[in-house]
């Protein structure tokens, strides 16, 4: 089954709603050329909460080739829970996806695997895409338990799902020690655990669900090592934290079939 490869660019809480603007700009001129095929590749911004009104606007009023990501939703449907953003309201605003279980929540926020659950849950309930964000820390990297560590992860947060809602849903592998580090993992390591998720999924649900899922790389992806992390056959594209907030770096890794593994 040919998967669509989804290249997503986290901004984390960079840029403003202004820089936000200038950059989606910047990216659908650089992307407007002939040589790219749109159709390829799904190409995904993950705006901070407040700037997803205005990225919203510019992508619909100027029919642009762009999907809005959020980078959280709460686990809850409505209600007393001050500054929390529910998953309707991000759905009322035209969001597609949503990351959930990014490595910053589970270690700045405490999210454990309950919450990465609910969240998943939630998001789907809502008709928004969650990017089920899990990887292993250093220590876990050194002791060689990251395909199990990662695997525990996956399954906690889609366990009781049913495999329609996995097979749409999106798996992004993110080594903890690769994050804004500038140390990426190897073609090969990208590929191990991109690998034993998609076989987890299949275990815990189907072949044909485990064959639809999507699995991205994430981790100081750069226009440099993006085509040959793309060339493995169980990753389907890249969840891109500081690059994207480059328009033309993050152009750069879109077009990664324009230049050579
Ligand atoms: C991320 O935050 O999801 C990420 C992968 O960041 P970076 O590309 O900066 O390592």
């Amino acid at each position: 089954m040919a998967r669509t490869p989804l290249i997503a660019g986290n901004w984390k809480m960079v840029l403003d709603h202004q820089q936000g603007t200038l950059l989606v700009q910047k990216l659908d001129w650089t992307l407007k050329d002939a040589k790219h095929d749109h159709g390829a590749v799904e190409v995904a911004v993950l705006p901070s909460h407040t700037s997803l009104r205005t990225v919203q606007t510019l992508i619909e009023g100027d029919r642009l080739a762009l999907k809005l990501g959020a980078q959280d939703v709460s686990a809850h449907e409505s209600g007393a829970y001050t500054g929390e953003v529910s998953a309707a309201q991000l759905a009322k605003l035209g969001v597609t996806y949503v990351a959930v279980g990014h490595s910053e929540r589970r270690q700045y926020h405490g999210e454990d695997d309950a919450v990465v659950r609910a969240k998943t849950r939630r998001a789907l309930e809502h008709g928004l895409t969650p990017i089920v964000c899990v990887g292993e820390p250093l220590e876990v990297r050194r002791e060689g338990t990251h395909v199990p560590f990662t695997v525990a992860q996956v399954t906690a947060a889609l366990e009781d799902l049913q495999p329609a809602q996995v097979a749409g849903l999106v798996l992004a592998y993110e080594p903890v020690w690769a994050i804004g580090t500038g140390e990426f993992a190897s073609p090969a390591d990208a590929q191990e655990v991109c690998e034993a998720l998609r076989a987890a999924v299949a275990g815990q649900f189907d072949a044909a669900t485990a064959q639809a899922v999507r699995v991205l790389y994430g981790g100081s992806v750069k226009p440099a090592n993006i085509a040959s992390i793309m060339a493995q056959p169980d990753v389907d594209g890249a969840l891109v934290g500081g690059a994207s907030t480059d328009a033309g770096d993050f152009a750069a890794i879109v077009r990664y079939r324009e230049h050579p593994a």
